[in-house]
C-alpha cells in the first residue's frame, strides 16, 4: 500500500476504511457482473474499486475511462466517479485529453483511470507511449487476456506463441508485444506487470493511481471463454506464460525524477498570464472589448514566405483578447515557400460553429499572387457592397459589388508586413474592436514591429492615402 502523500483526487480527511464522503466502494452497490464464468475482469475491478477506496479517492474527482471490449463494460458498473466511455484504441488519448484540460483549465486534481484490454492497446498503442512520454497524471490498467475477447476471441499483439486463437487455428507464429519493456522504454514513472490472481494486485493498483505521473498495471488474466478452452489455460498456468517469454512479474519500474506534465506546464505556463521566464507567453487575457455584434468574415490573401497566416493569427489573438471567438483556416500549396497563402478568419462573438465563409465581410489582398487565387475561388464575385476590400495599390483584382480601397501595402509596410499592415488599416475602418488590442497582439511577438505598424497604419488610414478606384 502507497505510503505517497496527496493523491490526485485525494480527499483530506476521512475515517478508516471509507472516503470521507463516506463511501466504501465506488462500484453500484447491486451491480452484477456482466463477465462470463472466471473471466478475469470481475476479479481486477474489484481491486480497483478496494484501491480506490483505500486511498481515499473523492469519487467527484475521478475520472474512469473505458475502450472498447469487454473490460468497457466497467463504466456501467462504477456509479460514483465520472465515466466516460469511449472508441476503440483510444482512450488513452482520451484520458490524456482530460489531464492535459484538468492541468490547463482547471485545478489540476483530478485522477484519471484507463481501464483497456490488449486489444485496445494494441490498436491505440501509441496513445499509451505518447501519455508515457508527456508523463500526464493518468494510470491504465490494462487487461491482458491474450485476446479479443468481445469479437469472437482474435490474436492481439499480446497473444503468446503457439497461442490458439479464432484467427490463428493453428497456434500464433509471432511473440507477444512486451507492452511493459515499451512503457519503461518511454520513460514511465511506474510499470508493473501483475497476475489477475496475485494477492497484492489491489496494493499495486493503489501505489499507481498514486504514482504522481504516468502509471501503467498489465495484468495478465484469462478470457475463460475464448482463451481457456482452447489452450487448455487454467489461471496457475498463466505464471509459466509470462516467464517462458522472458517477461518478469511484479512491479518493474517505480519512482521518477520527471515532473507530471501538469505541474511542468503550470510552472511554465502560470494561469495569471504572467510570463514565468524564458519564452513562456502566458494566458491571453481579456483586455478588451468588441463592439462586434455579429459573425464576421475576413478572408485574406497573400504570398507565401510573406506571413499571410501569421498576420490571420495575430488578427485571432487580438479578437479573443477583445472577448470574441475566432477561427482560422489556412490553405497554400503544398510547397511552403513560394505561390499564394490564404487565410480565412471568422470572429463572433458567439462560439463560431461554422467556419466557412460565404460572403465575406472584409478580404485582404497583398499580393499577385493573393489577388490570382483569391480570383480562382470567386470571392471578389461573392462580395457585398458593404464587403470592405483592402487591396494593394499596385495588385490587380477583377470588379467586385465590394467597396474596395487601394492603399500602397507593400510599399508602404514591405512585403512581408504587408497583410499584417492591411489588417491594421482595416480594423481601423471597420471598428470590431479596438485597434489597439491588434498592435497589443502584434506587441506579445515584437514590440518594434508593433510600433512600425502603428505609425504606418495610422498614416495610411488618411483619405488622401487611399482610393477606391480598382
Ligand atoms: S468473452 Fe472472455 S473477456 Fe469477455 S467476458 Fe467472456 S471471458 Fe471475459
Ligand atoms: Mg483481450
Amino acid at each position: 500500500m502507497t505510503d505517497r502523500g496527496t493523491v490526485r483526487g485525494q480527499a483530506t480527511t476521512g475515517r478508516d476504511g471509507t472516503t470521507p464522503q463516506g463511501v466504501t466502494t465506488f462500484m453500484a452497490e447491486s451491480c452484477s457482473l456482466p463477465f462470463c464464468k472466471g473471466c478475469g475482469h470481475g476479479h481486477v475491478l474489484r481491486k480497483l474499486n478496494d484501491a480506490m477506496v483505500r486511498l481515499r479517492l473523492d469519487p467527484s474527482k475521478v475520472s474512469l475511462v473505458t475502450d472498447i471490449g469487454c473490460i468497457g463494460l466497467a463504466d456501467s458498473l462504477f456509479s460514483l466517479p465520472h465515466t466516460v466511455h469511449t472508441t476503440h484504441g483510444r482512450s488513452t488519448a482520451f484520458a490524456t485529453g482530460i489531464e492535459l484540460a484538468d492541468a490547463v483549465l482547471a485545478d489540476s486534481r483530478l485522477k484519471t483511470i484507463v481501464m483497456i484490454g490488449d486489444g485496445g492497446a494494441m490498436i491505440g498503442l501509441l496513445h499509451l507511449v505518447n501519455a508515457a512520454l508527456l508523463n500526464v497524471d493518468v494510470t491504465v490498467i490494462l487487461c491482458n487476456n491474450y485476446l479479443f475477447g468481445m469479437t469472437g476471441g482474435q490474436n492481439s499483439a499480446f497473444s503468446p506463441l503457439d497461442f490458439i486463437t479464432s484467427t490463428t487455428p493453428r497456434g500464433n507464429m509471432i511473440p507477444p508485444l512486451d507492452v511493459c519493456g515499451l512503457m519503461t522504454g518511454s520513460n514511465a514513472g511506474f510499470v508493473a506487470r501483475k497476475l489477475a490472481t496475485d494477492p497484492d494486485l489491489g496494493d499495486t493498483i493503489a501505489d499507481a493511481i498514486a504514482h504522481p505521473g504516468f502509471s501503467m498495471v498489465e495484468v495478465v488474466e484469462l478470457c475463460t471463454e475464448f482463451g481457456a478452452r482452447r489452450n487448455r489455460l487454467s489461471g496457475t498456468v498463466l505464471r509459466g506464460i509470462v516467464e517462458s517469454h522472458g517477461q518478469s512479474l511484479g512491479v518493474l519500474t517505480s519512482g521518477t525524477a520527471r515532473g507530471e506534465f501538469g505541474t511542468v506546464y503550470s510552472g511554465k505556463f502560470p494561469p495569471n498570464g504572467e510570463k514565468a521566464g524564458g519564452r513562456g507567453d502566458g494566458f491571453i487575457l481579456r483586455k478588451f472589448n468588441a463592439t462586434l455584434d455579429r459573425r464576421f468574415g475576413i478572408v485574406i490573401g497573400g504570398s507565401a514566405g510573406e506571413k499571410v497566416q501569421s498576420a490571420a493569427a495575430t488578427l485571432c489573438e487580438a479578437a479573443a483578447m477583445s472577448g470574441l471567438h475566432s477561427s482560422q483556416k489556412n490553405d497554400n500549396p503544398v510547397t511552403q515557400g513560394t505561390g499564394f497563402s490564404l487565410a480565412e478568419v471568422c470572429l463572433d462573438p458567439s462560439v463560431v460553429e461554422y467556419t466557412g465563409i460565404d460572403s465575406p465581410d472584409a478580404v485582404i489582398v497583398a499580393s499577385d499572387a493573393g489577388a490570382a487565387q483569391l480570383t480562382a475561388g470567386g470571392i471578389f464575385g461573392r462580395c457585398r457592397p458593404d464587403t470592405l476590400v483592402v487591396c494593394d495599390a499596385d495588385v490587380r483584382i477583377p470588379d467586385s459589388p465590394g467597396t474596395i480601397v487601394r492603399p500602397a501595402l507593400r510599399k508602404t509596410f514591405g512585403p512581408t508586413r504587408a497583410a499584417l499592415g492591411a489588417l491594421a488599416f482595416a480594423l481601423g475602418r471597420l471598428g470590431l474592436f479596438p485597434s489597439s488590442a491588434f498592435i497589443e497582439a502584434i506587441r506579445r511577438r515584437d514590440a518594434d514591429l508593433a510600433g512600425m505598424i502603428e505609425g504606418k497604419a495610422g498614416k495610411l488610414a488618411s483619405p488622401e492615402d487611399t482610393s477606391s478606384t480598382p
